[in-house]
């Protein structure tokens, strides 16, 4: 699959693929800028999601989802963490306080 030029339109992108297209694309600048200014993108981003929800925004949502998203992928990848797996590990399909799918925790 190529994932070149694509703009959704029936691509589907696995989590690995995201991280390695997120490498492929950002990664000089991701390692130039370091692990301590990328985190502050991603809060920023995460900033700007916080003001779409509170305007109920929903174009702006989905579009501030798509920032948080590259964030954490770039984060990830400063971090050599396969994010695939570390979900998994945290969540195995399941929740991770009571074990059950749906959860039944009570927040
Ligand atoms: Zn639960």
């Amino acid at each position: 699959m190529s994932l070149s030029g694509c703009n959704s339109g029936g691509v589907i992108l696995e989590i690995k693929e995201f991280q390695q297209f997120m490498s492929d694309l950002y990664g000089h600048n991701d390692r130039r800028r370091g692990a301590t200014a990328t985190m502050l993108w991603l809060v920023e981003e995460v900033g700007e999601l916080a003001e779409a929800v509170r305007r109920h925004d929903t174009e702006n949502i989905k579009e501030e989802l798509a920032d948080c998203f590259a964030w954490v992928g770039a984060l990830a990848n400063l971090y050599n963490v396969d994010l695939e797996t570390a979900f998994l590990e945290k969540y195995p399909l399941a929740c991770p306080t009571c074990g059950k799918n749906p959860c039944v925790c009570t927040d």
